[in-house]
């Protein structure tokens, strides 16, 4: 009799474990793929070595990273920090202002563009998405192209941002701007690709191999296509994960992984990375060194100059919020003038 109470306990015991077995499998295996089929929302991706899952990426991931309104008062985006500047760059023909140079140059640079300050434009994904800041409407997208078209902007190719920043060139043309696109969402190859060849304008997109076969992404063909017509491509990460929260060996995986299988499909050699994100730690750092990386970029808000350090470059991001006023104020100036 007693046994019989004992082994029916063990059986209860192991139908528990089995339902708990169930559940864990259905919360982090099962139900993500699910939600993607039914709706729009990609997979969840994974990164090896690190049991730990990437949120879905979305444009609304963003919401949270970026300011309503970038509030730096007008001056600040005058004054950037000049001691790093090397004497290859004090070489250069055209004034750079700096906190040490004090009022003068904060009123040179009031009184013409300084072509050392390069605004690199941030956008995210192209389409109609009422509320999400990261994401910019196709017509918004296109009077902001228009305008830089019409206000004699030219557009970088990454080469001639790169051939800048290491002093082999000492000047750029007249107006310049850095186009950059995150992430690779499919609609960039819609609404980008073909307004930027009717305008002749050059962008460079920040793309994570592991979002391709996605289809809420770009696929190979249409990066491959894009990087045909122009476009320069460069890596974003493997997976877009939160890379300070991995392990090195996972933040190694995803830095060179994405290097290699760009380089791979494009017949590229790519030195340029952006935090997913925006995050990194120190690990990050010593790794795109180690991987051969030259310049990064992250979300910091503000003109992009060569005394910033090369792998933390600012870039302007553009917030589909809002009207075109603002930003074409942060386009000249780094940022919104606060109203005091
Ligand atoms: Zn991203």
């Amino acid at each position: 009799m007693k046994s019989a109470f004992i082994s029916y306990k063990w059986y209860a015991l192991l139908l528990c474990f089995l339902m708990l077995l169930l559940s864990l499998s259905w919360s982090r295996l099962i139900a993500p793929s699910v939600r993607s089929a039914e709706s729009d929302i990609p997979l969840r991706l994974q990164t090896p070595f690190d049991n730990q899952m990437s949120e879905p990426l979305k444009p609304s991931a963003y919401m949270s990273m970026f300011p309503d309104a970038p509030t730096l008062p007008l001056e600040a985006a005058h004054i950037f920090d000049n001691s790093k500047v090397s004497p290859a760059e004090s070489n250069s023909q055209i004034l750079e202002p700096s906190a040490s140079a004090g009022q003068t140059a904060v009123a040179q640079a009031e009184t013409h563009l300084q072509p050392q300050q390069i605004p690199v434009l941030n956008y995210h994904s192209i389409t109609i998405d009422p509320g999400n800041r990261a994401v910019i409407t196709p017509a918004k997208f296109e009077e902001q192209m228009l305008y830089l078209s019409k206000n004699g902007y030219h557009t970088l190719t990454l080469q001639q941002f790169i051939d800048y920043m290491d002093g082999t060139i000492s000047t750029l043309p007249k107006k310049p701007v850095l186009l950059t696109f995150d992430d690779g969402y499919a609609d960039n190859y819609e609404h980008a690709l073909p307004l930027l060849k009717k305008l002749n304008f050059h962008a460079t997109l920040f793309v994570s191999p592991g979002t391709t076969e996605d289809g809420y992404f770009l696929n190979w063909d249409q990066i491959k296509e894009m990087h045909e017509a122009g476009w320069d491509i460069q890596p974003h990460g493997m997976t877009h994960p939160h890379l300070p929260k991995l392990s090195a060996k996972s933040q190694a995986y995803e830095i060179s992984e994405a290097k290699r299988q760009i380089d791979e499909q494009l017949k590229i050699n790519t030195t340029v990375f952006c935090y997913p994100f925006g995050e990194k730690n120190e690990t990050t750092l010593k790794l795109l060194q180690e991987h051969g990386f030259r310049y990064a970029f992250t979300i910091e808000q503000g003109l992009t100059t060569r005394g910033q350090n090369r792998l933390l470059l600012k870039r302007l991001f553009v917030n589909g919020e809002e009207s075109i006023e603002p930003w074409i104020v942060r386009l000249e100036h780094g940022a919104v003038k606060v109203k005091s």
